[in-house]
């Protein structure tokens, strides 16, 4: 059985159905409305941007290339390994795939707890009834499902937030957003990114500080296309000829950075239950790592099981896995975050401890001999410890005055001002905005404190 028909859920249900097993899938969002909407309250990023690494096709292509067809059909593009697809898009897809798997039963309802029957059994209660399985595979993500049964793991606020939008881009218009470069871009106090995805449809994301309430302005359409228009090279990009919204602006809470194992003081927390996906391992998504990292963990899982092992040495087994493989993962991304925030505080670099990889790999950008390391780590082939001899080459850098640069445009006060400027003249947002600008910024770094 398994519970969650996300990305994970949904990957492990095909994957373990084409190999003979009988799979229940349990799901609380029942899926796509026959006219195709979906609004999947419980997924809050369902709507938000989202980079599909290398590691995702690869998946699929080794274990269900018939989805990866499909998702192709549906618009989605690959370039260099990576998937440009909408999370919507991609979600659809597999919901397309479960219903049509001969071996894949759906159902829709709550998982409310899982008890052990006498003979060892996990037995699941939910609001579909009660129902004994072999095996249970928890992939609900960061939802509270079982949390009262596990140890309470690591979880750290990233301090970060987004807030994004979908444009479609004109046919005439396509290279500019899809081939060569990134469009990323690093300013004091904000970060901007543009997501290519499928059938032209790209989105622009604004990463703030969750505790930034003046930039939560951005919520508002003629904030943010103010604010698109602001930041120079997102503006050429950004023009009423090459592209026009279709969405509206979709804002996104504080995001954390979670690890929980399968064990509580050495013992398996749930009997017969293996967490897997983002109910082990949620990055915080700065460097769109997510759903990789779950799909890396559902292949670990699928090798132990086909190994045969019995059920408890799978778990204990794939527990060890994730130590290994995913927790590194973790530290680098909650340090790779703090740096970030501390960046646009102003602050000198913090050399104390790891360097966070992100000025690691910045420090020395360029010189040949860490390309390939530093290559494999982005792509995430080599763990975080990788960077360990490059490390030491960007403190000589650092010591030698090297610092990161923020990209040219406006720091955050700047922006604002910009804002404020546009939004003066439209009224829905004014007085919301004017409001929060007299009082209180809430923003606690020095030097940002609201009145630009
Ligand atoms: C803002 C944001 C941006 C992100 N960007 C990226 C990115 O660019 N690239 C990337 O790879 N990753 C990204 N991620 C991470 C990615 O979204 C997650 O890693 C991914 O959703 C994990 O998939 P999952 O299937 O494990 O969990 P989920 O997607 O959370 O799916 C869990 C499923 O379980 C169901 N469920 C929950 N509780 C129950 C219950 N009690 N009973 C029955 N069903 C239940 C839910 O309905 C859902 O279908 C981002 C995350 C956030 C927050």
């Amino acid at each position: 059985m398994v519970i969650g028909a996300g990305p994970t859920g949904s990957f492990l249900a095909l994957a373990l159905a084409r190999r003979g097993h009988a799979v229940t899938v349990l799901d609380r969002d029942p899926g796509p409305a026959a006219d195709g909407s979906w609004e999947r309250p419980g997924v809050p990023q369902f709507r938000q941007p989202h980079a599909f690494r290398s590691q995702i096709a690869e998946a699929l292509r080794a274990e269900l290339p018939g989805v990866l067809e499909a998702l192709v059909a549906d618009g989605a593009y690959l370039a260099e390994g990576q998937m440009g697809v909408r999370r919507s898009v991609y979600e659809a897809v597999f919901r397309r795939a479960l219903s049509g798997e001969p071996g894949v039963t759906m159902l829709a309802g709550s998982a409310r707890d899982i008890r052990t029957d006498a003979a060892g059994r996990p037995v699941l209660i939910s609001d579909t009834g009660i129902s004994t399985a072999d095996l249970v595979l928890n992939a609900t993500g960061r939802a509270r499902f079982l949390k009262h049964r596990r140890t309470a793991g690591l979880d750290v606020d990233s301090g970060l937030a987004y807030v994004s939008r979908e444009y479609q881009v004109a046919p005439g218009a396509r290279d500019e957003f899809y081939a060569g470069a990134r469009h990323i871009w690093n300013l004091p106090g904000y970060l901007v990114r543009v997501f290519p995805s499928d059938s032209n449809v790209i989105s622009t994301l604004f990463v703030r500080r969750a505790d930034d309430r003046d930039l939560t302005v951005l919520r508002h359409p003629e904030a943010y296309e103010a604010a698109t228009a602001a930041v120079p090279p997102l503006a050429a990009l950004m023009t009423a000829d090459k592209v026009r919204p279709i969405s509206r602006v979709y804002p996104g809470g504080a995001m954390r950075n979670i690890y929980r194992g399968q064990l509580t003081k050495d013992e398996i927390d749930t009997p017969g239950v293996i967490h897997v996906g983002d109910a082990v391992f949620s990055p915080s998504p700065m460097y769109g790592r997510g759903i990789a990292t779950s799909l890396i963990q559902a292949r670990a899982l699928l090798e132990l099981i086909d190994a045969g092992h019995d059920r408890d040495s799978v778990t204990r087994r794939f527990d060890a896995w994730c130590t290994g493989r995913m927790l590194p993962w973790f530290h680098d991304q909650v340090l790779d975050d703090a740096g970030v925030i501390g960046m646009w505080d102003g602050g000198d670099l913090e050399i104390d401890g790891r360097l966070p990889s992100a000025t690691i790999t910045r420090a020395v950008a360029g010189e040949p001999r860490w390309r390939d390391v530093i290559g494999q780590y982005l792509d995430m082939r080599v763990l975080p410890s990788a960077l360990a001899p490059v490390e030491v080459a960007a403190r000589e850098r650092i010591a030698a005055g090297w610092r990161p640069a923020f990209a040219d445009g406006p720091d955050r006060q700047e922006l604002l001002r910009v804002i404020r400027g546009s939004v003066n003249r439209t009224s829905p947002v004014r007085p919301a905005f004017a409001a929060r600008s007299a009082g209180s910024s809430g923003h606690k770094s020095p030097g940002t404190s609201g009145a630009a």
